[in-house]
């Protein structure tokens, strides 16, 4: 049976147009459909304006620590609306290198949403096309909560089209965007409240390093109060009235919600073919991405992986690998480095404390902290914090976790000593780059700890 196409991609988002692009230079006719913007969430409405957004706020934070080396910065003030439209800027032309990544690929792009009509068959805008494999990587979206003025709240798609900044700003959720956007608003000067239900912010990662990030949050100025539910948000003329659990009424001018992500599967027809989703709505596929129906596939956030973008490219290219190449590629997710771009940034790669203990793996802990070399002369209180967990048995680099400006950067290179198994002896016989906080990691000599030793 001969088909309109080889693949057929929904979504072009991260997942997506890394595989319909590596697809079709292995010579398959590919078509991809994308219903709202080229590149997805990650250039639209998440990475990359978040992090323009991180740039933004830290300035403040910048100039006032310029004084101490000598400078003197007055008068400082932001402008968001230019901000905002440099950004949108800086995305439109993210959007056309998209376009033509595609288009030179020989990609041919469906400017609509897609319905998947069977096994073969998909529908897109009029059209109905044929196609040998087709694979779904339509991603997810932002969850809303369902409390009495549900219509006065936005969601991170929302943030990044506010036309004023928020003078003072609710911020709900306690996990990574949560806290990312907490340190940007008030890094630009918005009075920022984080309420989190629960005791621990950032849970999914290592405890002890996320609360030394989420006190230096609170030393810089966010209000986070924990064991807090907002009831219901009222509009009134001094701003939303968010009523709290406890009776208290916290009154701002934004109230936005990060309370997680849902995958996209609403209307995409997949009841037209065996593919099955969890509760969740997270799509079902084996290790080879294939879902109940051997023609259709999916990757990325639609299938419940950790929800990141070099996740979903690596999965992309396995992916074309296994389908249109020489299949040896497998994805593995173990030590997959990731960093939260708060103030400061948490960087970290391989297992916490608690998936150690967890393990039952007995292990040295090594604890760092210190006052940056800048802010002996800057005046900032901020704290640095690194952390080395190591297997006894093995003396392997088990986990690094790093809290300080730049822990993004610095853990990247960390998490190919990690990846490749490397032992705290050969870290130890790496020269130090001086003076930089970095070195902290190849020159920590005494253990602070033990996990799981039985004495
Ligand atoms: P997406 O990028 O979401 O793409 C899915 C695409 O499918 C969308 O463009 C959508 O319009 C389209 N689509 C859906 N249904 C259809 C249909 N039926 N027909 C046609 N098109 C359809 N990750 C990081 O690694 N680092 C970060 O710093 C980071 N920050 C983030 C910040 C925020 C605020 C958010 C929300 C996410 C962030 N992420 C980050 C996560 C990252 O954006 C996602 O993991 C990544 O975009 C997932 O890629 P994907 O291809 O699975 O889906």
């Amino acid at each position: 049976m001969s088909f309109d196409v080889d693949l057929f991609v929904i979504g072009a988002g991260s997942g997506g147009v890394r595989a319909a692009r590596m697809a079709a230079t292995t010579g398959a006719k590919v078509a991809v459909a994308e219903e709202k913007y080229l590149g997805g969430t990650c250039v639209n409405v998440g990475c990359v304006p978040k992090k323009l957004m991180v740039y933004a706020s830290h300035y403040q934070e910048d100039f006032n620590d310029a004084y101490g080396f000598g400078w003197t910065v007055s008068g400082f003030h932001h402008n968001w609306q230019r901000f905002i439209d440099n950004k949108n800027q800086e995305i439109s032309r993210l959007n056309g290198i998209y376009q033509s990544l595609l288009e030179n690929a020989g990609v041919t792009i469906y400017p609509n949403k897609a319905e998947i009509l069977g096994a073969h068959a998909v529908k897109v805008g009029e059209q109905i096309l044929t196609a040998e494999k087709i694979l779904v990587c339509t991603g997810g979206y932002p969850t809303r909560p369902d409390i009495p003025g549900k219509e006065h709240v936005i969601v991170s798609d929302d943030l990044f089209y506010l036309k004023d900044r928020p003078s003072r700003i609710a911020i709900i959720g306690g996990g990574y965007i949560a806290c990312e956007f907490a340190s940007i608003f008030q890094g630009l000067g918005s009075e920022t409240h984080l309420l989190y239900r629960g005791d621990q912010l950032l849970k999914a990662f290592d405890h002890g390093i996320a609360t030394f990030v989420a006190n230096e949050m609170e030393k810089k100025g966010v209000n986070v109060r924990y064991g807090r539910v907002v009831e219901s948000v009222e509009k009134r003329q001094e701003g939303y009235s968010c009523l709290l659990d406890n009776g208290e009424t916290l009154i701002v001018d934004t109230v936005f919600y990060a309370i997680g992500r849902t995958p996209n599967t609403k209307g995409l027809g997949l009841e037209n073919a065996k593919v099955e989703h969890s509760g969740k709505g997270y799509i079902q596929v084996d290790e080879n991405f294939q879902t109940k129906e051997p023609s259709i596939f999916a990757l990325g956030d639609v299938i419940g992986t950790p929800e990141l973008t070099p996740v979903a490219l690596e999965q992309a290219m396995v992916f074309v690998d296994q389908q249109f190449g020489s299949n040896k590629k497998t994805m593995r997710y173990d030590a997959i480095p990731t960093t939260i771009f708060t103030q400061p940034n948490l960087g970290t790669c391989g297992l916490s404390e608690e998936q150690v203990k967890d393990l039952g793996l007995k292990a040295d802990v090594y604890v760092s902290e210190f006052r940056s070399m800048k802010h002996c002369l800057s005046g900032n209180s901020e704290r640095t914090q690194m952390k080395l967990i190591v297997d006894q048995a093995t003396d392997q680099v088990l986990g690094v976790h790093i809290a300080g400006p730049d822990a993004g950067e610095i853990v990247q290179g960390f998490a190919v000593a990690i990846k490749a198994k490397l032992t705290k002896a050969q870290w130890d016989d790496t020269i130090g780059i001086h003076p930089t906080a970095a070195e902290e990691l190849v020159t920590m000599r005494s253990r602070s700890y033990v996990l799981n030793s039985v004495d």
